[in-house]
């Protein structure tokens, strides 16, 4: 029962990861860097020329076995800047318009399995509060002005983190809410697993822009 979830996780031995390389565990082969060789059909045009383009990629698996997931989940990019050491780090979270799966992927990361909140990572109710914004889903046109009013409260300057294909590219659905270069960081998967949002959630903690 729900009540006692508490009492089950002790039960089911549910415990905290005190690793979070992705690397160790091979049966989490997806969503990671996929690799191979060849011409295929891919529906967003993620394979152009043989390479493979993490952030319009949807995951269908339409390319196997010519392209194969390699087990890397290190699928993010995120801007340098000067590491600056921070005790905590918060994110404020937007959904301009997704299907579910990234929201519920980005709230995973706070269960026991994940913990991020021992490593310093937040989530806020208010972008006021917030170290960097988390965009996530396809353009829709009445999240536009919420969104555009959000960046503008979070204080200077402002980051922003693409989640998601559909933020990065459109995804499926064609159209992404903000220009690319808008982003500092831009986490690939759809969804992302919780083990790259970690991640690059960490790198960001530690490579605040200076000026804060
Ligand atoms: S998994 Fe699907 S979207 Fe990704 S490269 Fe392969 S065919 Fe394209
Ligand atoms: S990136 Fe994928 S999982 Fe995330 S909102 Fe878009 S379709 Fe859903």
């Amino acid at each position: 029962m729900t009540k006692y979830w508490f009492l089950n996780g002790i039960r089911r031995r549910i415990l905290t990861e005190k690793d979070l390389s992705a690397y160790k565990n091979p049966g989490l082969l997806w969503p990671s860097r996929i690799e191979g060789h060849g011409e295929v059909s891919c529906p967003v045009d993620a394979i152009s020329s043989g390479g493979w383009n993490s952030e319009k990629c949807i995951f269908c698996r339409r390319c196997i076995p010519s392209y194969t997931p390699t087990g890397d989940q290190d699928i993010y990019e995120t801007e340098k800047s000067d590491p600056v050491f921070r005790k905590s780090f918060h994110i404020f979270l937007v959904d301009s318009g997704t299907c579910g799966a990234c929201n519920t992927e980005i709230n995973s990361i706070f269960a026991p399995q994940y913990d991020a909140n021992r490593l310093g990572i937040f989530v806020t109710n208010t972008p006021r509060d917030a170290d960097a914004i988390v965009v996530m889903g396809v353009y829709t046109e009445k999240m536009q002005e919420p969104l555009k009013r959000a960046i503008e409260a979070v204080p200077k300057p402002a980051m922003v983190i693409g989640l998601g294909t559909c933020a990065l590219s459109g995804g499926i659905l064609g159209k992404n809410p903000l220009d690319r270069e808008v982003y500092f960081t831009r986490i690939s998967g759809c969804p992302p697993s919780p083990y790259t949002i970690i991640r690059a959630l960490e790198e960001m903690r530690n490579r605040r822009r200076d000026g804060r």
